[in-house]
């Protein structure tokens, strides 16, 4: 299960599932965290699909929205910066691969990508601040 598709449950602060609409351990009612969830799957998919097609500002709008829902989504991360490079936004585009690192660390298509945008090479030790 991916460290980013969990959270802290509201109630007894355990880690669980963004799918659960009771936490397993408490049993408090979830369903407004999934719905949550369910929302920012929905713009990613919509911001995917905008980049496919190249339509920049769309995937933009839609993957800001996705990432507000789920910061901690590296995955939708590393999409909103590369279509913040393909909108010559550098300076934008590495703050976004930056975000991913941090949920991700060792993930390699966010650290070519931050590299790729002008970023410095990472270290773990640098990572660890993040
Ligand atoms: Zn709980």
């Amino acid at each position: 299960m991916a460290e980013a598709a969990m959270y802290e449950c509201p109630c007894c602060d355990r880690r669980t599932h963004w799918h659960n609409t009771a936490c397993p351990y408490c049993g408090a009612d979830l369903a407004e965290c999934a719905l949550i969830d369910e929302a920012a799957d929905l713009r990613f998919n919509a911001g995917l699909a905008a980049a496919r097609d190249q339509h920049w500002l769309q995937a933009m709008q839609h993957l800001l929205l996705a990432v507000e829902g789920r910061p901690t989504d590296a995955g939708a991360w590393v999409l909103l910066g590369k279509v913040h490079a393909k909108m010559g936004l550098p300076a934008a585009a590495r703050a976004c691969f930056k975000e991913a690192l941090a949920y991700a660390p060792r993930d390699a298509r966010a650290q070519a990508a931050f590299v790729a945008c002008g970023g410095k090479q990472l270290t773990p030790d640098m990572l660890k601040g993040l």
